[in-house]
């Protein structure tokens, strides 16, 4: 369980541009394992499509920067691959050119 003054901290991170912080905290690292489990280290994008990835990110599904009291909620997470997330971000987020590369973020 997450404390309400360190859900604030994390919270404060995220408002201040400190991304990092909150991706290398244990809180998150625990979420993301759980919500891995969740889906069955599976890739949701790839599964719907019929087809089976293994899990490489976590991904928001509403954004951490502007919904950060939802950074934690299990809810508001989705095991992607590399591919489909790049895929998911390239339409969200069209006028940014986002590439992930690895597990540390987003
Ligand atoms: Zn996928
Ligand atoms: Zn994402």
């Amino acid at each position: 369980m997450v404390t309400n003054k360190r859900m604030q901290e994390l919270i404060n991170w995220i408002n201040d541009g400190q991304l990092m912080k909150f991706y290398k905290s244990k809180e998150w690292f625990a979420k993301r394992e759980q919500a891995r489990q969740r889906d069955n280290y599976e890739c949701q994008l790839c599964k719907a499509e019929g087809k089976y990835h293994r899990v490489e990110n976590v991904h928001h599904i509403k954004e951490v920067k502007t919904h950060p009291h939802l950074s934690l909620s299990l809810s508001n997470l989705q095991s992607l691959c590399i591919a489909c997330h790049n895929k998911v971000h390239e339409r969200l987020d069209e006028q940014h050119e986002v590439k992930f590369t690895n597990e540390e973020r987003w």
